[in-house]
């Protein structure tokens, strides 16, 4: 009589612990994909006045890097535009009308990136003093938001 083999081991010979080690590392993936999934939902929050902050100077100074050596008169316009309307908008009340302030005592010096980095330095310094922060050296502005070497060719700090 033919009987058709029936085997009682579904896994082919696979060892049942193997198949039990690539089930609990299963789970462990997708314990930490939903652990750090969960974790980045719970933080994505609206800025406090810090975060805003710091985000915001982050724009600020990087643009101030980028801003070319020289720059024409439309540019310089341009720029002059967007920081009165920045510092109209700028959804924190106080940090608008202090930047308002410092705007009409300290015009903004946008002939080139040296000027524009220096005024712009100069003036988070004035809100670095207000809060009882440390006053950044001027010196040190360059390497902070162009070239530390941290910025490598993996760790790019260049954007074009
Ligand atoms: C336009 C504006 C106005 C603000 N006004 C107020 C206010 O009135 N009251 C208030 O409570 N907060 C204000 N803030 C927020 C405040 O300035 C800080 O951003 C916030 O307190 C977080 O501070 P922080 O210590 O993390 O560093 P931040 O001051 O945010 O600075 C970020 C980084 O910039 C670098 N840095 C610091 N100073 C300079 C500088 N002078 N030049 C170049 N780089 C520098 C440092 O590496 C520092 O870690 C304002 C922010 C902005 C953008």
């Amino acid at each position: 009589m033919d009987f058709d083999y029936v085997s009682n081991d579904p896994f082919g010979g696979i060892e049942t612990k193997t198949i039990a080690s690539v089930f609990i590392v299963v789970c462990v993936v997708l314990c930490v994909y939903y652990f750090l999934r969960y974790n980045r939902e719970k933080t994505e929050t609206p800025p406090n006045m810090e975060e805003l902050g710091r985000s915001t100077w982050t724009l600020l100074h990087t643009m101030a890097a980028k801003y070319p050596y020289e720059a024409d008169r439309n540019l310089q316009q341009d720029t002059m535009n967007f920081l009165q309307v920045f510092a109209k908008l700028y959804p924190c009340p106080k940090c608008s009308n202090h930047m308002m302030d410092y705007m009409n005592g300290r015009k903004p010096t946008l002939s080139g990136r040296f000027q524009f980095t220096k005024w712009l330095c100069d003036f988070h310094n004035s809100v670095n003093a207000k809060l009882g922060k440390r006053i950044f050296p001027l010196e040190k502005v360059e390497e902070r938001w162009a070239t530390a070497k941290v910025c490598t060719k993996e760790q790019k700090c260049s954007y074009s």
